[in-house]
């Protein structure tokens, strides 16, 4: 529950009822701000915790409108709105009431005023604190826990949609799976906690050398995949040349000395040989067994492509 003053937004015109608002709504529970016009309201709607909307002597129209800004479907509104109405605006209390605003009558009754207002008020911040757990509940199941890029459950899901999408548009989508090399040897020579923290360092390595678009999931333990829509078979070997690049020029642990090594298997639809999502996934993991076969800290494609085998760089 909040506990310093709400900050409350008036919109009234003629303000005529500002020292009565001021008495029924104490300084130690409310933040008063007034606005006139409507886009006054809208641009600060982002600094208040709710609006007090006064339908007294304004034009009718306007202030449904204001209103119906007020209190979208969707996205849920920023702030309560609580309308005051003379009595004969039904119209306008019942847009309020179905819209999830809070709706009082002129002559109001300071008391009543004051507990709706509140009411409406603690409601919306309940609310506003649901839905932020809500997001970060939605970040947290489709994000890698140690590395904090997607996890295999969300990769598996965008792998099938954007597949789908591919084939329903016509576009291409590349894959490139990596697998660091040898990286047994790292937790045996230096813990598991030095392990968890290379694996974090490479994974935000992926990240920086890939588009926002594109999207990087722990594919599992030492294994992480690249998913990249629109993009074909050379787009996808340029990617994975500069995620090679930056994994072997990583100096990681906590010394800063470390290095490592990835090997990476890159795929691409469309091709004859791909017709499901399955087998972009396969075709990707046969490529990246050939660059493990073939001496590590390379690129293989399929189809194989002799040709854009990168020799490491260190190799002695
Ligand atoms: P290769 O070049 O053939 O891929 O050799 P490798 O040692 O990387 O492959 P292997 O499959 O033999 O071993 C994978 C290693 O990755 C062993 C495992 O302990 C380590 N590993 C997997 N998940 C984690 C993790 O979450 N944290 C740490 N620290 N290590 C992990
Ligand atoms: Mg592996
Ligand atoms: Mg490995």
């Amino acid at each position: 529950m909040k506990t310093q003053p709400y900050t409350l937004l008036v919109v009234d015109g003629s303000q005529s009822l500002l020292p009565k608002l001021v008495r029924t709504l104490g300084p130690e529970d409310f933040t008063l701000r007034l606005a006139r016009s409507g886009p006054e309201v809208l641009g600060l709607i982002r600094e208040v915790d709710g609006v007090l909307l006064f339908a007294g002597e304004a034009d009718p129209q306007q202030t449904h409108a204001l209103l119906e800004a007020l209190t979208p479907p969707e996205p849920a509104p920023r702030a309560a709105v609580v309308v005051v109405t003379p009595p004969e605006a039904k119209a306008l209390r019942l847009t309020a009431l179905s819209r999830g605003a809070e709706s009082i009558s002129t002559p109001w009754d300071e008391e009543e005023l004051q507990i709706r207002v509140s009411r409406s008020l603690q409601i919306h911040s309940r609310w506003k604190s649901l839905h932020s757990q809500v997001e970060e509940l939605r970040r947290l199941s489709v994000t890698d826990g140690l590395t904090q890029v997607h996890n295999h459950r969300y990769f598996q899901e965008r792998l099938r949609e954007e597949f789908r999408r591919s084939q329903r548009y016509d576009e291409s989508l590349s894959l490139i799976l990596v697998d660091l090399d040898h990286f047994k040897n790292i937790n045996d020579a230096h813990g598991h906690g030095t392990g968890d923290r290379v694996l974090r360092e490479v994974a935000a390595s992926l990240q920086h050398s890939v588009r926002e678009t594109d999207l990087v999931a722990r594919y599992g333990g030492e294994e992480f995949a690249v998913l990249l829509p629109c993009t074909h078979l050379p787009g996808a070997l340029t990617v994975a040349e500069r995620v090679r690049r930056g994994v072997s020029e990583l100096l990681a642990g906590p010394d800063a000395n470390l290095r490592v090594t990835a090997s990476l298997g890159v795929s691409s639809f469309p091709h004859r040989a791909i017709l499901s999502p399955e087998q972009l996934l396969l075709t990707a993991d046969e490529a990246l067994y050939r660059a493990k076969h073939e001496g590590r800290d390379r690129i293989c494609l399929h189809p194989p492509a002799p040709l854009f085998s990168t020799p490491p760089s260190r190799a002695g």
